[in-house]
């Protein structure tokens, strides 16, 4: 059978790979120059490296194991990464429950609130029982209103702009979740993967894999209509430099777009159908990178909790991968989720930094401007969708009203947070439901 795929994202090549690998055609169009999507690459220092910030947990099992069907396994390392919190004009070391319990902006009963609470939520596994509350009504709850003030509001207010007080526990829990799965053990430190070739390198590889097995992959192509006949997916219209404008016939087609992107792809869709994803709120992610000759701290992830520092985080990449991947140059990412009305959202490169160096000397009094040997900026639409309480209940179907014709983007993926290990997975699932429901 053949398959037309939107999307040279994560999600869109593991659909193409599994297919292909089961001795189907699939064709991956993907309007960027390159294969990626939010994971994808651009060069410093010499070296490739993620437009955001990436890296695996050791819970993300089926981009591992891509990683190894690609024959890219070698490349995986497997990294101690140190995660501070600003807090107070200083960098607290966050890594360790011991760095809780020495975490004096909190009193010690505090301290030792936060702690018990957190060894429960990253041992519990039911969460539908966070479906209905949101996070800040959890936490005040819990850990009480200065654990809130202190770590909490600022992280999600970070994350999540205005947005966040409406966010459901649920997604706060898998966060929980997520850093006990990669620390193995309780007394052991958090490991975090990164395959040393970049992610872009890893998508190359799947879609040579895809072309290998019989597939195309066509970047920079633009598909502009899903075509319709008779109430099921019959083909696609793409446009690029190379094919002009072309329709070619498909016996199901997998969309991997944004849900606010879907709709405007695809005629006849029920007017119910069309709101449920024109509801699905985003955030974009707004990074500005830096390749300094000096390090700006030691940490590799800090969790900026001070509301009056305009950026989220700051993730000191070269803290947990060898410099000499990028020249000898340490990589920052400086990251905000920011929504497309946010005045931040529109300001140049150039005032973005001019906002946020100050801050920069703030965290670490000897920053210098002639420290910047490279500076970079990257917008990411579509990166963060917002999750409220009860989002199970506001998941679109992989099966969309129009037969053989399929969706599967990151609003879909419950109650963990959308990350490349779940696009491959659901890219790997819809593209094994599409052949049970043509068999
Ligand atoms: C700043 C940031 C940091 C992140 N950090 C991590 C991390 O540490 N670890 C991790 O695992 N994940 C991380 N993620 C998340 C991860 O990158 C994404 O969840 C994942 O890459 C999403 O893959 P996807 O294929 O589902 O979607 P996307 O990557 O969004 O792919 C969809 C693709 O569809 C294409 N497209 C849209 N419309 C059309 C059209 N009409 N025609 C053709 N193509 C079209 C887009 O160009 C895009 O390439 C991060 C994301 C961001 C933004």
């Amino acid at each position: 059978m053949n398959f037309g795929i939107i999307g040279g994202g994560a999600a869109g090549l593991a659909a193409a790979y599994e297919l292909s690998r089961r001795g189907h055609t699939a064709d991956v169009f993907e309007t960027a120059p390159i294969l990626g999507g939010q994971a994808s690459t651009f060069t410093i220092g010499g070296g490739q490296l993620e437009r955001g910030y990436h890296h695996l947990f050791r819970s993300d099992r089926d981009m591992v194991q891509l990683i190894r069907e690609v024959g890219l396994e070698e490349h995986m390392g497997w990294f101690e990464s140190k995660v501070g919190l600003f807090h107070g004009g200083r960098v607290w070391p966050f890594s360790s429950p011991l760095d809780l319990l020495r975490f004096s902006p909190l009193s010690f009963g505090q301290r030792l609130r936060v702690g018990f609470w957190t060894f429960l939520l990253q041992n519990t596994r039911n969460w539908r029982k966070f479906e209905d509350i949101t996070a800040r009504d959890w936490i005040i709850g819990h850990m009480g209103d200065d654990a809130y003030r202190v770590i909490w509001e600022p992280l999600l207010r970070g994350k999540f702009g205005d947005s966040y007080n409406q966010i459901g526990m649920a997604w706060l829990w898998s966060k929980f979740r997520l850093r006990v799965a990669s620390r193995g053990k309780a007394w052991q430190k958090e490991r975090l993967g990164y395959p040393l070739c970049s992610f872009g390198d890893v998508f190359d590889a799947v879609a040579r894999r895809i072309h290998e097995q019989g597939g195309r992959v066509h970047t920079g192509t633009t598909v502009e209509h899903v075509e319709v006949s008779n109430g099921r997916a019959a083909g696609l219209t793409f446009s690029s430099a190379e094919f002009f404008r072309e329709t070619r016939q498909y016996d199901a087609v997998i969309a991997t777009t944004p849900s606010y992107i879907f709709p405007s792809l695809v005629d006849g869709l029920p007017a119910d159908y069309v709101n449920q994803l024109r509801s699905a709120r985003y955030l974009s992610a707004v990074l500005i990178i830096l390749a300094l000759n000096e390090p700006l701290s030691d940490v590799y992830w800090m969790n900026i909790a001070d509301r009056t520092t305009p950026f989220l985080g700051i993730i000191e990449h070269t803290n947990m991968i060898d410099p000499g991947l990028y020249g000898g140059h340490h990589i920052v990412y400086i990251t905000n989720y920011l929504s497309r009305d946010d005045p931040m959202y529109d300001l140049s490169p150039g005032e973005l930094l001019a906002e946020y160096l100050p801050h920069l000397r703030r965290i670490n009094p000897g920053f210098d401007l002639g420290w910047i040997v490279e500076f970079h900026y990257h917008k990411v639409d579509g990166a963060q969708p917002i999750i409220g309480t009860h989002y199970g209940s506001e998941i679109p179907d992989h099966r969309t009203p129009i037969r053989n014709l399929y969706l599967a983007n990151t609003t879909q993926i419950y109650p963990e947070d959308r990350g490349t290990n779940y696009s491959v997975r659901m890219g790997r699932q819809v593209a094994r439901l599409a052949l049970d429901d043509l068999a």
